[in-house]
């Protein structure tokens, strides 16, 4: 599987393991946009939040679970914000279902 997240999820290319459960995998963004810029992986390949359906239900309420608990062992106290970008439209660059979490510093609201 030629697929960039896939191999971050079975440790073929290494990151720092922030969170790992059975389902999703956390790890820094190599590129962060704010001081504490972490992404969430289901640890199954799906492309996008386009791509999933009724049956993932319990993967998809994991990521969000898991988002909390990142949030809190990252410190993000004051608030953070969560981001799936979906397609082109939505700005998804990695063709691999993620979730950002940003958090220690304000964030406007629209994104622009
Ligand atoms: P998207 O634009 O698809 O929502 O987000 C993709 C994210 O993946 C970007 O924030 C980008 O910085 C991050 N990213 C791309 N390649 C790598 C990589 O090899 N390692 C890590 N840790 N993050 C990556
Ligand atoms: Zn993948």
């Amino acid at each position: 599987m030629d697929c960039l997240f896939c191999k971050i999820a079975s440790g073929a290319i290494p990151v720092t393991r922030l969170y790992e459960d059975e389902l999703v995998l956390a790890f820094p963004d190599i590129n962060p946009q704010a001081p504490v810029h972490v992404l969430l992986i289901p640890k199954q390949h799906h492309t996008s939040l386009a791509h999933t359906s009724a049956t993932d239900a319990p993967l998809l309420g994991q990521l969000l679970v898991a988002a909390n608990l990142v949030a809190q062992q990252q410190g993000l106290e004051n608030g953070f914000r969560t981001v799936i970008n979906t397609g082109d439209d939505g700005g998804q660059t990695v063709p691999h279902l993620h979730l950002h979490i940003l958090g220690k510093r304000h964030m406007a609201w629209p994104p622009g």
